[in-house]
């Protein structure tokens, strides 16, 4: 860092000093949390299942698939999440969904490249999950797309924006059941230029995974597009065992 900008921020920091995002005492660096919130998080570790990441209590028999994928294997093949959902790190997922918390973009864009190095080996491309344009009005910028500029530049994998499309203004998925919200996103996704997918191994981005019907309509989509395998990663997963 030049002397020049060490000033900057130094003057910067006098007059408005970074807070942590979710407790928001002063903290050192900007864009992060204190010790004590960054505690707080519960980070997904291993054991978990080898397809669609869903944490074990428990596992003694080393690598294993769930029941769910056990029974049904899903449309992508490999899913992995950083983080449980709970109220603790609710707050910093509201934060950066709804309000101007775009400077949140570059911790979790270092908590996304922390998950499983298989979900960028040998990969091709990034994608975000897709919000129809009258909710990204709404919500004035797409935060899964925030995430994926920032992935992109650390990995070097290229982000495209425009090749999957939400086709379907869904119903908002917090109320709907299993079955419901894969009802609701039945042809909700369409990939605009499917020579670019065809044959190569995408790796889908979204922030919180609940039931996995979301990126699940995504990778059917991609799929019957040619996609030759299709990763994965959000930042949030709903955790119930
Ligand atoms: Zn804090
Ligand atoms: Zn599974």
């Amino acid at each position: 860092m030049s002397l020049l900008s060490t000033i900057g921020r130094f003057c910067l920091n006098i007059i408005c000093p970074p807070v942590c995002a979710i407790c928001r005492k002063e903290i050192e660096t900007a864009h992060c949390l204190c010790p004590e919130c960054f505690g707080q998080l519960q980070f997904i570790t291993r054991p978990y299942c080898q397809i669609c990441g869903r944490p074990f209590e428990y596992n003694a028999f080393g690598d294993l698939l769930c029941g769910r994928c056990m029974e049904k294997k899903p449309p992508f093949d490999m899913a992995r999440s950083v983080l449980a959902y709970d109220a603790f790190s609710k707050q910093l997922v509201l934060a950066f969904k709804h309000g101007d918390h775009t400077e949140l973009t570059p911790l979790f864009g270092k908590f996304l490249l922390s998950a499983d190095p298989a979900l960028f080996t040998g990969t091709d491309m990034i994608l975000a999950v897709p919000l129809h344009r009258f909710r990204l009005m709404k919500r004035k910028y797409n935060q899964a797309g925030l995430l994926c500029r920032k992935l992109a530049g650390h990995t070097g994998i290229p982000y495209f924006p425009d090749i999957l499309k939400r086709v379907k203004a869904t119903k908002s998925q917090g109320h709907l059941s299993r079955r419901k919200r894969q009802e609701n996103l039945r042809n909700a996704f369409r990939v605009n230029a499917p020579a670019k997918v065809a044959g190569k191994v995408v790796l889908l981005i979204d922030d919180v995974m609940t039931t996995g019907a979301t990126v699940s309509g995504c990778a059917k989509a991609l799929k019957k597009a040619g996609a030759k395998s299709v990763k994965v990663l959000t930042l949030y997963r709903v955790v119930s065992f």
